[in-house]
């Protein structure tokens, strides 16, 4: 395969048993390397099993640890913490994912909500920083998930059912304005620490916050997992992302977001697509071949959607009613392979 046609996809959850399916999705999709982020549980033991397992393939898989929470009380919570990120580094890890349940989740002996931008915290960013690692932290979500589900919410085919767990309406939690305020701490006290904040950054609704996020924080990158048809709602939208991208493309790195773990493999559909067996036909194929092909459809809607400026008509998104007619952006040759691939590999040190 060309160099210019190699991609990076820096967002994906890869438990061991999958790695082979992986590996088949990621070669039927010119994925040469992909940074697996784990599924809150990359930190010990099952950190060790993960680096052994995908170690098998070299350059093939970045993978990144995360925090054992569960000793989140003890003063030296931080340092600890911090030493743990050092051994996982040593052990091969390229970086830390911090999930959403920062900020939403993780809650201290007495019942308060840890808080993403919380001091007892900044032994793990600077000592990110000093190994020269990055951080992947997610925080908050999109703005759909604190509104009223119903016709008129974006998400709102995602949020009903199994998935409204996700929704935040009248529920007493944080603010989204006060978590990404905590984020954007975080970013201002760490300046020498690199932080990936996925999903383009939470703020996939509101491009130009996005743009002067970046500019106000040089330490900043973002992936655009998970938010593609948030980016081309309208036409005007469309056109705003894509300038976005072009100026921003040192800074914004290829990510689909693809799962790969026990439940959601049973279903036969990549999950992350929210798609249902009724949105597609199968064909026959078994569970596993179709959770196969449906990544790979899912990852190739990705490169479409960046690199041409056709219409996807049934693009692999489920939204409200069915699935979602995406715009492709024609993003120009270099910022293209910016964000597919020299992005990426510079930000978590993939040799590949
Ligand atoms: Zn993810």
């Amino acid at each position: 395969m060309a160099a210019d046609e190699l991609l990076i996809d820096a967002h994906t959850h890869i438990e061991p048993q999958y790695a082979e399916m992986a590996l088949r999705v990621m070669d039927r999709s010119g994925v040469a390397c992909s940074v697996n982020l784990g599924w809150e549980d990359a930190y010990g033991e099952k950190l060790l099993k993960m680096l052994s397992v995908f170690s098998r393939w070299p350059n093939r898989f970045a993978q990144l640890c995360n925090i054992d929470w569960r000793a989140v009380d003890r003063p030296d919570f931080g340092s600890r913490a911090a030493d743990a990120l050092e051994a996982a580094v040593e052990a091969g890890a390229k970086g830390l994912k911090i999930f959403k349940n920062l900020g939403l989740a993780v809650r201290l002996k007495d019942g308060e909500l840890l808080r993403v931008d919380d001091r007892r915290l900044d032994p793990v960013f600077e000592r990110a920083g000093r190994l020269g690692v990055t951080v992947l932290i997610h925080t908050a979500d999109p703005c759909w998930f604190w509104r009223p589900i119903g016709p008129d919410n974006f998400w709102s085919g995602v949020l009903e059912g199994q998935y409204a767990r996700w929704s935040y309406y009248r529920t007493g939690m944080p603010c989204r304005e006060e978590l990404l305020g905590e984020r954007d701490n975080l970013l201002a006290r760490h300046p020498g620490t690199r932080f990936v904040s996925p999903h383009l950054a939470s703020l996939a609704d509101d491009p130009l916050t996005f743009a002067e996020t970046l500019e106000a924080h040089p330490n900043l990158y973002a992936d655009i997992s998970a938010r593609l048809p948030t980016m081309v709602r309208t036409p005007q939208r469309k056109e705003i992302w894509r300038e976005i991208l072009i100026r921003f493309s040192d800074r914004i790195l290829f990510g689909t977001d693809l799962i790969f773990i026990d439940p959601d493999v049973a279903t036969g559909i990549q999950s992350q697509s929210f798609q249902r067996p009724g949105d597609l036909d199968l064909q026959g194929l078994s569970i596993e071949q179709s959770y196969e092909k449906t990544s790979v459809d899912y990852t190739a809607a990705h490169v479409k959607f960046l690199g041409s400026a056709e219409l996807q008509p049934e693009a692999p998104f489920r939204r409200q009613k069915g699935s979602f007619a995406l715009q492709g952006l024609g993003l120009p040759k270099n910022a293209l392979e910016k964000i597919l691939y020299h992005t990426p590999k510079r930000v978590y040190g993939i040799e590949n």
